[in-house]
């Protein structure tokens, strides 16, 4: 038995031989199709471990995913057929498409499938059932296999029937992926070894309110960039001239300060910016302080000397969560803050001095944009469940998982 607060692959392989057993694997194989082919089959390889463990044991890997979303009917443009010669690529197995996820035709295909094997079943979102995590729908899948294994955590904040229902009429066991991604998460927040610092960056405060909420009670320090430190400026009497800023928001923004004040979190909000009078690739800039920003002018990114106080930040923390880009850094030289603070928290995970974990939004874009993201401890690909994870929910395609 594995000690994880969830039950895993270990878990299943200790409940006895399942060799010819009928494993149903959820899976995220919403993936981008171009021309009728997958063009970026990054999601089919993060599966493909747990797809060869099961069937190197022999069982028979039922895969299950939604795919866009045809909102309960059968509509062919979101047919997962066209993923299925993917899937066989990628893990070099035979892999059978059923043109149901439920009934006569899934359990036929299932019924000739040979153990080792891969079947891929239709869009659970073909049926109407799924988003309303419908039982009588879930009833219906279960009755397709004997266990049920989660690899697909990017679609575990949703409380869908192959995600949430199915989990409790099956003994339900977390895939390699899964277990890979919630084994850094609860690394990362839940049992961290501190100081832990948080980046927070991108655009607006509006989408990060409950993500902050929850940060500032869970972090040692909280740094704030991106565009959304502007409305921290301004709500401390700054003014920020031109620069992007919800000025509606200056008393929300005023209560975080409060509340992590009160948790004993340390906020860093930027000391000095870079500053130009247009949104422009190479528009003329220059760094001033952040108390300073001159008429006709908005913050693009954070300054030097902001920089050097990050650095310090990292070399004396422990662990680092990042979520957001510290300013316009699709737009050079305004990635240069994004681009070094995110190089010196890859170096030193790299020399084992930090554990980081960065996801959700354009952070996964920013650190492969800076040519950091292969040296960060874990790198989140899951966008809003990650996000959900951040601001402390609980995910219930997680929850059904867990031995409690
Ligand atoms: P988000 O999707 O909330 O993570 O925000 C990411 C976006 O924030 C990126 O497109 C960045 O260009 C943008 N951004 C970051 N800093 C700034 C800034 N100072 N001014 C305007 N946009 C920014």
């Amino acid at each position: 038995m594995s000690e994880k607060s969830f039950a895993t692959l270990d878990d299943l392989f200790a409940h006895g031989d399942i060799a010819g057993k009928r494993v149903l694997m959820r899976a995220d194989l919403n993936v981008p199709v171009r021309d009728g082919a997958v063009s970026d089959a990054t999601r089919i390889e993060r599966i493909v471990p747990t797809i060869r463990e099961l069937t190197g044991k022999g069982a028979i890997v039922i895969l299950l995913s939604h795919f866009g979303r045809p909102k309960g009917e059968r509509n062919l443009e979101f047919s997962l057929k066209a993923v299925a010669p993917a899937v066989a690529e990628e893990s070099g197995l035979e892999v059978t498409f059923a043109d149901d996820c439920v009934g006569d035709t899934a359990a036929s295909v299932i019924a000739s499938a040979k153990p080792g094997s891969v079947v891929l079943l239709e869009n659970t979102r073909f049926h109407k059932g799924e988003t309303d995590n419908d039982g009588a729908f879930a009833d219906q899948l279960a009755a397709l296999g004997d266990a049920y294994v989660n690899d697909a955590f990017s679609a575990a904040h949703r409380a869908h029937a192959s995600t949430e229902a199915i989990a409790k009429r099956l003994p339900a066991y977390a895939g390699r992926a899964m277990e890979a991604e919630l084994t850094a998460l609860e690394g990362a927040l839940a049992k961290p070894e501190k100081p832990v610092v948080a980046i927070v960056g991108g655009a607006k405060i509006s989408t990060k309110l409950d993500l902050l909420g929850n940060l500032v009670s869970r972090v040692d320090y909280l740094v704030i960039g991106g565009g959304m430190a502007n409305t921290f400026l301004a709500a401390q009497g700054i003014d920020v001239k031109k620069s992007l800023c919800e000025h509606d928001l200056g008393d929300t923004a005023r209560e975080i300060l409060a509340k992590a004040e009160a948790a004993g979190c340390q906020v860093l909000l930027p000391r000095d910016v870079v500053v130009a009078e247009e949104f422009k690739a190479m528009a003329p800039c220059k760094t001033v302080p952040a108390t300073e920003v001159p008429d006709g002018h908005m913050i693009l990114d954070v300054g030097s000397d902001t920089i050097a106080d990050l650095a310090a930040r990292f070399e004396a923390a422990k662990t680092v969560v990042w979520n957001g880009p510290l300013g316009a850094f699709e737009i050079a030289p305004f990635d240069n803050g994004t681009n070094a603070a995110a190089r010196h928290v890859a170096m030193l995970t790299k020399m084992g001095e930090l554990n980081s974990v960065a996801g959700g939004g354009d952070t996964v874009a920013a650190l492969n944009n800076a040519g950091a993201a292969d040296d960060f401890s874990y790198v989140s690909t899951a966008g809003g469940a990650f996000l959900e994870w951040l601001e402390g929910k609980t995910l219930p395609g997680v929850d059904a998982l867990s031995r409690s």
